[in-house]
């Protein structure tokens, strides 16, 4: 007889997670994302959404997805590899490519599944993943799920990369290792040091993945982190998110046409999940054709991120070492950044805390994602709200 049924697990479980203050209670957003946000009847300002470049809520990618649903249905009506392989998915993949300075690109219903698919239509049990340390938990399971050894190697820390590469490649177990790295990490705002890990991938023949979901749309003047960099012959996975910048929902893979073709009759979600539907896909390659077009929202998402950074350093906060408009406002133990992010909530601006085991214990902190469609006027009152809650708990 099993020890525990079901009722017992949960029972014992959920409490122990509420009596740890650890249970996530989940309010509903009443209406769209946007910059401001309603959530019980309180409007807060909005920094704690993916949406960097407002698209989620732009009425240009609105009107092409009515059109699509009005030319396609709500439905793609199978997986890809029956009849759910619509045009449009074509002319979205076409786009990506385009975007992405690549041969082609295959389009998955999200970017967690993505990594889940990508990672283990490659990877096997003879092979070897170096992994980063604060890897982003869909590439951890992605690896998990391919059976291959996992390596982490400290955050991005090059000595140790290099030294975990030379030892799998010496070592002779291994047919093939990939090194596989964040472009932007999402709790810190830096960038992966793609240069050197590119590098230290020539030098021993890694396999070389980059999950880009928050940097595309915000490095590289949009094309992301490989292109900042000019790498784009260099790195072999170029996954993406079509969720966060993007502002829609899917994840993707760019990259050479015979990876792709791989992809296309190994991953598993692309053979037995059903496709993006024709508004998602229609509005995601409206986005990208925006950010093709201008650099105008681009602009302005820094110009914002710049100018929330100076506003919460003046002030005293410490804002960490981030290189991109993620802004993140290390308060230390958890449950003064939970009361931080309270207080803030009750103020009028939703940030949300993030604590230990998402990050290093001891480095609580509330993250703030400004984006192009928050004004001047909005962020002014975000960092007066900043300023009177920072104060009265002793922050600043
Ligand atoms: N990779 C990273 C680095 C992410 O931050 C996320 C989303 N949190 C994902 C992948 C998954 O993307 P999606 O939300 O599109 O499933």
């Amino acid at each position: 007889m099993p020890s525990e049924t079901l009722d017992q697990f949960l029972q014992h479980n959920l409490q122990d997670l509420k009596d740890q203050g650890l249970y996530n209670e989940i309010d509903p957003v009443d209406g769209a994302n946007g910059p401001e946000i309603t959530i019980n009847g309180q409007k807060l300002i909005n920094l704690s959404s993916n949406n960097y470049l407002g698209l989620a809520t732009d009425d240009r990618l609105k009107e092409v997805a009515k059109d699509a649903v009005n030319s396609h249905g709500v439905g793609a009506g199978a997986v890809r590899t029956i009849n759910g392989t619509l045009d449009l998915h074509v002319k979205l993949e076409e786009k990506i490519a385009e975007f992405k300075g690549t041969e082609a690109a295959i389009a998955y219903q999200s970017g967690f599944n993505c990594n889940m698919a990508a990672i283990s239509a490659v990877m096997d049990k003879n092979d070897a993943i170096l992994s980063d340390a604060l890897n982003h938990a869909s590439i951890i399971d992605g690896c998990r799920l391919s059976k291959a050894k996992i390596i982490p190697f400290e955050h991005s820390n090059m000595d140790d990369l290099r030294q975990k590469a030379k030892e799998a490649t010496e070592s002779g177990q291994y047919n093939k290792v990939m090194v596989i790295t964040d472009g932007v990490f999402s709790m810190d705002g830096d960038i992966a040091k793609l240069p050197e890990i590119v590098e230290i991938a020539e030098e021993f023949d890694l396999i070389t993945y980059v999950d880009d979901a928050h940097g595309s749309g915000v490095l590289g003047k949009g094309a992301g982190t490989v292109k900042h960099f000019g790498l784009q012959d260099k790195i072999d996975f170029q996954m993406g998110t079509l969720s966060k910048a993007i502002g829609v929902v899917g994840g993707y893979v760019a990259g050479k046409q015979e990876l792709i073709d791989w992809l296309k009759v190994r991953s598993r979600p692309f053979l037995f999940s059903t496709s993006l539907s024709p508004a998602d896909v229609t509005a995601s390659r409206k986005a990208i054709d925006l950010l093709m077009e201008s650099t105008d929202l681009y602009d302005q998402m820094w110009e914002n991120g710049n100018y929330l950074k100076a506003g919460l350093k003046e002030l005293g906060f410490d804002i960490g070492q981030s290189e991109t408009p993620i802004t993140p406002c290390i308060i230390g133990d958890e449950k003064t950044t939970q009361q931080f992010s309270k207080r803030l909530n009750e103020e009028g601006v939703y940030a949300k805390a993030i604590v230990f085991p998402t990050v290093p214990r001891g480095t609580g902190r509330v993250r703030n994602m400004p984006t192009a469609a928050h004004t001047k006027d909005m962020l002014d009152k975000a960092i007066k709200i900043y300023e009177k809650v920072g104060k009265e708990l002793g922050v600043i």
